[in-house]
């Protein structure tokens, strides 16, 4: 799994830095999933090794425009510029049907593909035989919805080459031996499936919360993630400012990662006034230095930083 940040700029788009997107890759999988669709978007992912035609669902954090002007536009682009035609769903709160239905209709937009608008509640989103994503509000000006994503355990790897070499020939058996049932050959031999079956995959986990001030709820999701993205709008000084705007500190953001135990913290949606001195200046050192003292595996995103998500180790 990898996560590419597209856009990691709070509010407007700096020089440097685009408004909220994310878009997370799995393996062996071409198709991808965004979080947040800010203003220009879809040009930042033709500067990305990521390809519009594959996107297949997008998940809406909340309303404000810097987490979603960017997507009337880039749908209405997968259509014209790509022909894609597999559907896309999007998930967001409560409105964005609305939204969406009233830019396609007053623009007379069509798409050559199903589109789905999904408005969302507390809890699950979409489930398939991977994935499971649920929601939970955060706290911000607005509704706002933090998402994670759970890849499930997956079955241990079979053994192919010996049950070759004990002459079982490939076929239904297989079926029943990957579930760990006894089997009995048609020689007479038993075999038990569990012998021939490696530990299960623990499956990864990868959460996005933003934009919110400091809450439980982005704890309870982000609880044992590989990775947490969430705001850090602020520095610790500009707490202030924080609870003002709805939004974070990078002190707050480390707490969370903290409490919840997750193994990485990947901070975003920054106000560009620490950016002044370049997209690693010592102003964004210095929320990542701050954000280090409470949580030590804690990284800053720009835009177009991947980062890996490993499978666990078994
Ligand atoms: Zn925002
Ligand atoms: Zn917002």
């Amino acid at each position: 799994m990898r996560l590419t940040f597209l856009g990691t700029s709070a509010g407007t788009p700096s020089r440097i830095r685009n408004v909220s997107a994310l878009a997370l890759q799995f393996d062996q999988q071409s198709a991808f999933w965004l979080f947040d669709c800010g203003e220009g978007t879809q040009q930042q992912m033709m500067r990305s090794p990521l390809r519009l035609s594959q996107l297949q669902y997008v998940f809406i954090s909340h309303l404000h425009g810097d987490h979603f002007f960017g997507l009337p536009g880039m749908l209405a682009s997968r259509s014209l510029q790509y022909s894609a035609e597999t559907p896309v769903t999007v998930f967001g709160p409560p409105g964005l049907q609305r939204f969406m239905q009233t830019t396609f209709e007053v623009s007379g937009s069509q798409l050559g593909y199903p589109l789905t608008i999904q408005e969302v509640k507390p809890g699950l989103v979409y489930e398939d035989e991977r994935f499971v994503v649920t929601c939970l509000p955060l706290i911000h000006r607005i509704a706002s919805f933090g998402y994670a994503v759970v890849e499930k355990d997956q079955p241990g790897h079979f053994d192919v080459e010996t049950a070759q070499q004990m002459g079982i020939q490939a076929g239904p058996l297989y079926g029943r031996l990957k579930r760990g049932e006894t089997i009995t050959l048609p020689d007479g031999r038993t075999v038990n499936g569990a012998e021939l079956v490696g530990p299960p995959v623990t499956g990864r986990k990868v959460v996005y919360c933003c934009d919110t001030i400091f809450c439980k709820n982005s704890i309870q999701l982000a609880r044992q993630a590989d990775v947490l993205v969430h705001e850090a709008t602020y520095a610790g000084e500009d707490l202030e400012l924080a609870v003002r705007g709805g939004h974070s500190t990078a002190t707050q953001a480390a707490e969370v990662a903290r409490q919840a135990g997750a193994k990485a913290l990947v901070m975003t949606h920054f106000s560009s006034r620490y950016e002044a001195q370049g997209v690693d200046g010592p102003g964004m050192e210095r929320l990542q230095n701050e954000a280090r003292q409470t949580f030590a595996n804690s990284y800053i995103a720009h835009d177009f930083r991947a980062f890996d998500i490993p499978r666990h180790e078994s």
